[in-house]
């Protein structure tokens, strides 16, 4: 039987969650005013990936072209030749600030979508930003059936001689192939087992 001590914490979950509400509008009132057809919704989706990737491509583009910038913030993110899913968001913070945070809040404000939207949208860009670092190539995923941008396109830019390419992240391979920065791949077995990304164009340095 638990003690008054022991329901301590719970009752201080209270006040807590009076926080989130506002944050997800979780009240009937907003629910009212912010009633959106599946129409907004995909409009609202897809305004937001068109902003996330045109801000993450001049940005990414730019941290290659500035060496400071590349030395000191975004090399960090390159230490990853071979991805991996953990590796996702591994970063400098100050790229996360420029790039995730300024780029996720213009995708927001500009989209229109409503908090709750939000919630699913970030989710789901975090999800695919997670599986563009994950190395694997499986059979049936939804994120390779949908998006040219994925798991392999984005090993091609970790490759030493890839990272002039394939900026795009982390939707579309729009801005790459716009501006001449897109470098097509092919799928090759290896020896010992598995498949490996390889450029199917000379990488020119610059
Ligand atoms: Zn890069
Ligand atoms: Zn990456």
């Amino acid at each position: 039987m638990p003690t008054p001590t022991q329901n301590k914490p719970c009752s201080r979950l209270v006040p807590s969650m009076s926080w989130a509400y506002p944050v997800t509008g979780n009240d009937s009132e907003a629910a009212m005013v912010q009633h959106s057809s599946l129409f907004v919704l995909v409009r609202q989706f897809f305004v937001a990936m068109l902003v996330l990737d045109t801000w993450q491509y001049f940005m990414h583009r730019y941290m290659h072209h500035n060496k400071f910038l590349y030395r000191h913030i975004h090399s960090q993110h390159h230490r990853l030749v071979v991805p991996y899913s953990f590796g996702a968001l591994y970063n400098h913070p100050l790229e996360g600030l420029l790039l995730d945070t300024i780029g996720g809040a213009l995708s927001f404000l500009l989209s229109g979508m409503s908090p709750r939207t939000s919630i699913f949208f970030f989710s789901f860009a975090t999800i695919k930003t997670v599986d563009d670092h994950c190395g694997l190539w499986l059979p049936g995923n939804l994120f390779h059936i949908f998006f040219r941008n994925n798991s392999a396109y984005h090993d091609i830019h970790h490759q030493l001689y890839g990272n002039k390419y394939n900026f795009s992240q982390p939707f579309f391979i729009t801005w790459d192939r716009i501006l001449g920065t897109y470098m097509p791949y092919s799928l090759e077995k290896r020896a010992g087992g598995g498949l490996e990304a390889r450029p199917t164009k000379d990488c020119k340095d610059n």
